[in-house]
This record gives C-alpha cells, structure tokens and sequence, in this order.
C-alpha cells in the first residue's frame, strides 16, 4: 500500500492581504486500485496535474472519498468522472439545501436565512456565517459533488474493509474521516475535523466557520485519541507519537499552481 499526501491551493483575501491556503488530498494506492481522498476547490484542475506528476491520471483514479461537503474538498470531483464517490448523504443533502437557500435569498437579509438552519446562533455568528456562506454558495450547483450514477452515500454502502469511516460531526453536519489500516502505523485522514496539526489536542475552537461546536471539540478529542499518522485537512501529515511532519509521505504541491484567486475571506 502507498499513501501520498499533497496540496492544491486558493489564493485568497484576508482584508487587503493576499494569502495561499493549501488543501490536503491524499492518493491511496492498494494492488491495482487509486483511492482519492478530497479533490480540491470549484474550477482548479491542479488536483489532475498533481496526479500526473505521480504517475496517475484523472482516469486512474477508481475511488473519491470526501470528508465533507465544502468547495474546498469536493471541488475538484468533477474531473473523475470514470471514479466511484463516496460521500455522506447528510451532510450533502444538507448543504445542498443551505446553499440552495442562500441562494434564493437575493435581497432578503441572509443573517434571516442563516437563522433558519442555525436558530441557535448569535448575532456574530449569524454575520460571520452569512458572509462566508454567501461566497461558499457563488460556487455551488448542485452537482458539484458529481452525478448521481457515481454517487455513493457512506451511510447505506461502504464497501472497504482497509479503511474504517470515522464519525467527526461538528465542523460540517456529517462530517467523516477516514482511517486507513496499513501494515504499518494506521493513517487518519481526518479533513477539517482536524484543519492543521496546531489544534491536535488543544481542546479549543480554532476554525471561525463551524456547524456545531460542541461537536467539532467532541470530534477533536476523538481524534486526540488517536495514535499513528494524521493528515489533517489543511496541513501536512504528522506522526502523534513524535508531533513531527512526515516529510516521505509528503508530495507538497507546486508553486506554479498557485495562481488561482478567489476572494473568499
Ligand atoms: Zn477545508
């Protein structure tokens, strides 16, 4: 079994400030089979041009497996679209239905729409999430995940008995991570249940979008609890027992892939 972790990137504004955010994607190879695990952002297709530089093309790739439905880690499935996509039917049809509502919204004041998913939030949060998720949505159809024939939900198929589905709610509704059992130390591809190895065993909300931060610090501590190497969803892999990054598992990205502008922050 190899595993391979590597970046893509957005470019975005953080006040006047232009910054990189780097997305984890993990390519797990067993026998014959290439497993994916998160594709990227919306209408970058530097996750295909990564691949190719490791020897896999769009075509080689079977399986996707998506820790949430964010922009940010779905985005890039449409360039699959031979791929089987595994993916947790709630958390899609909830965001698919929260977007959809943003969208609609048009002149109604979105902190109103934010309200009726989250009744229990405050007024700063209703703000933050109003605009985070106005631009969330600009990128949003409904397909964005890919079609319905290659779409498979976690909560009625999973078929892989080398990689268990690990229950993290809290950043998104029904967010999963994925636990690959090696013949080594297991990796934990935890997506943004774990956003970077700074938040590994803090017990803090580190992550100003959050669905639900009860749970997100209950999925934190589950993950607290695990021992091997963790790939979290916006940082390089880690080793729990020593802290450090784990440079051999580490394709990095490329810098001339770092072109893509979105003015999300
Ligand atoms: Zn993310």
């Amino acid at each position: 079994m190899n595993i391979t972790h590597f970046f893509t990137y957005i470019q975005v504004l953080h006040g006047d400030e232009p910054i990189s955010i780097q997305i984890s994607s993990t390519l797990v190879q067993i026998d014959n089979w290439n497993f994916l695990i998160d594709t990227g952002f919306v209408d970058q297709s530097d996750v295909v041009y990564l691949l190719n530089k490791l020897g896999v093309s769009a075509h080689g790739i079977h399986y996707i497996l998506n820790t949430h439905i964010h922009p940010d880690h779905v985005g890039g499935n449409q360039h699959f679209p031979q791929a089987e996509i595994y993916l947790s039917e709630k958390d899609y049809v909830f965001q698919r239905d929260y977007m959809n509502a943003i969208t609609k919204a048009e002149h109604a004041p979105l902190c109103n729409v934010v309200k009726t998913f989250y009744p229990q939030f405050n007024e700063n949060q209703l703000e933050l999430y109003a605009r985070l998720s106005a631009q969330m949505a600009a990128h949003w159809k409904n397909d964005l995940v890919g079609n319905l024939e290659q779409t498979h939900y976690i909560e009625e198929d999973w078929p892989f008995d080398f990689i268990d589905v690990v229950e993290t709610p809290g950043h998104s509704i029904q967010h999963y991570s994925f636990r690959v059992n090696t013949p080594g130390k297991p990796f934990l591809v935890a997506g943004d249940a774990l956003p970077t190895k700074t938040s590994f065993r803090q017990n803090k909300l580190d992550f100003p979008y959050c669905h639900d931060a009860g749970l997100y610090l209950e999925s934190q501590k589950k993950i607290g609890e695990f021992q091997g190497i963790i790939v979290p969803g916006h940082d390089k892999p880690f080793d729990t027992e020593t802290g450090e990054y784990l440079e051999e598992y580490d394709a990095g990205g490329v810098e001339d892939s770092k072109g893509h502008h979105e003015d999300l922050i």
